[in-house]
């Protein structure tokens, strides 16, 4: 088994009814279907790890049993009514993905399957493509995250011996699924860095979820950068409360919240979007290319370094197709060379 490996099998993207019949909304499925084909052909050089299917209850370590039930109805278009379940809690760029529960279950697999490899010994860092799931909660979901493969995926490692986790999140978007899920937990510690003002979440009440004061009340740390446009007092106005940083500060703010982790962790896990490309989202947020990919990548492969642990990065947002393609490629390279 080699020491780096990708997960990019086309069953990450199966659907129980043909995709073209499903009424997604904006960026969903269809754009991570492709970004997935794009994917696998710029990474073929690399080891591919086998393709995994795990069963849908393997969710249920980070999302209820009533929501996974909805979902499943809701996927079989049976009415809810007479389970006396209510319609899950979705906003509308979910709309469809029940229909991709297979592609999560798959999704999921691979995470496993690379956590098992490394738990041998026989893996130290992959690269897996899974639909997208930090905006995932327990029982309802937001901003084309239904299920949240990469929280689960974490309660799996713990139970494989992996006690202590950091998840890094350098996504534009606030991880506040992944977040909630860990809420207080002292074993896995989530650290963020996104816009501060951030448009794909569900109500701008939510964007106090990615303010250093809500991830410091439970346990967490969220760098949340504030677009050029707006200025210093406008945080405030929002309700929004605690510290901002600037473009200019976005690698140094990064570099500095990885110093000041609390404990030494025994795995790394990443929420790899690329939506931070400066010709993305990020302009006047992040100002990132796709060499800072690379430096986000060292940053967190000097902490493993140091830990001895191993790093499974798990594909994220991005929506401007040849930018995520270039960017992850970037990523992928320095994560399966870096020494
Ligand atoms: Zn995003």
């Amino acid at each position: 088994m080699p020491k780096f490996a990708t997960y990019l099998h086309p069953q990450t993207c199966q659907t129980s009814k043909p995709s073209h019949l499903i009424p997604f909304k904006g960026y969903s499925f269809p754009h991570y279907s492709k970004v997935r084909q794009e994917l696998e052909k710029s990474l073929s050089d690399y080891p591919s790890l086998p393709v995994r299917r795990v069963k849908y209850s393997e969710y249920l370590r980070v999302h209820t049993r009533e929501y996974l039930q909805q979902l499943v109805l809701l996927a079989a278009e049976k009415p809810l009514e007479k389970f006396n379940l209510e319609m899950p809690h979705l906003l509308g760029g979910c709309w469809g993905l029940e229909h991709c529960l297979p592609g999560y279950a798959y999704g999921l697999g691979g995470l496993f399957e690379a956590i098992a490899q490394m738990k041998q010994g026989n893996l130290e860092r992959a690269y897996c493509f899974s639909l997208v799931g930090h905006h995932a909660h327990a029982n309802w979901g937001h901003g084309y995250c239904l299920l949240n493969p990469l929280a689960a995926a974490a309660k799996y490692a713990q139970e494989q011996g992996f006690e202590k986790i950091l998840i890094v999140d350098w996504d534009i978007h606030h991880g506040d699924g992944t977040q909630s899920m860990f809420s207080g937990d002292r074993s896995v510690y989530c650290l963020s860095i996104h816009s501060a003002i951030d448009l794909y979440m569900a109500k701008a009440s939510d964007l106090k979820r990615g303010t250093t004061t809500a991830a410091e009340a439970v346990g967490h740390c969220n760098i949340p950068l504030l677009p050029a446009r707006f200025a210093d007092d406008f945080p405030p106005k929002m309700g929004l409360t605690g510290q901002f940083y600037r473009v200019n500060e976005s690698l140094s703010a990064f570099q500095s919240a990885l110093d000041q982790i609390p404990w030494t962790p025994d795995l790394i896990l990443i929420f790899s979007g690329y939506d931070s490309h400066r010709d993305d989202c990020g302009k006047e947020t992040t100002g990132w290319t796709e060499a800072d990919f690379a430096a986000l990548t060292e940053a967190v492969l000097e902490v493993a370094k140091k830990a001895n642990c191993p790093v499974l990065s798990n594909h994220g947002g991005g929506y401007k197709l040849p930018i995520t393609i270039a960017s992850a490629v970037s990523h992928v390279k320095t994560l399966a060379s870096y020494s």
